[in-house]
């Protein structure tokens, strides 16, 4: 099964890269308030560079450069396409992929949809309608790591 991992990031402002492994590499997206589990968030997506697969486990701190400063894994997990015959990397390229994840904090359908194209293509992530669908707010009530248990102020302050 292909992997996710969601980092949270403290770089020059807090965010969480949305990555999902595709065709060798991990496709990414900077998300500013994160994943929600509520249907009618749609949350900003910011489509960045591919990222290597290396970095799917990464935790710790960039010194210095572009990206600098920590980064937690926030989730990650295995996921796989919802729909019949159609790839991961195909859907992406015609702007709509729909997914479930199996993650230690997100479970369930979520959608990347692009609304613009250019240097920077923006996505919305939206969670689909349902079973695993809820208000809950796992953003706020699991900020913590689920590789250390830390989470990034803890992390900042070392
Ligand atoms: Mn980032």
């Amino acid at each position: 099964m292909p992997r996710f991992v969601i980092q949270q990031h403290a770089a020059s402002t807090l965010h969480f890269d949305f990555r999902l492994e595709v065709d060798g590499v991990l496709r990414s997206w900077a998300v500013p308030r994160g994943p929600s589990t509520d249907p009618s968030e749609k949350r900003l997506a910011v489509e960045v560079e591919d990222h290597s697969l290396d970095y799917v486990d990464f935790e710790g701190t960039i010194g210095s450069g572009y990206g600098a400063g920590a980064v937690i894994v926030w989730d990650a997990g295995t996921y796989r396409v919802l729909g019949e015959g159609v790839s991961a990397g195909e859907a992406l390229d015609a702007g709509h992929l729909s997914f479930w994840l199996d993650g230690e904090k997100l479970h369930g359908g979520y959608t990347l949809h692009r609304t613009s194209d250019g240097a920077k293509p923006q996505w919305l992530l939206i969670k689909r309608r349902d079973e695993t669908a809820d208000s809950a707010d796992p953003v706020a009530e699991r900020p913590e790591s689920v590789r250390s248990g830390r989470t990034i102020e803890q992390l900042l302050d070392d």
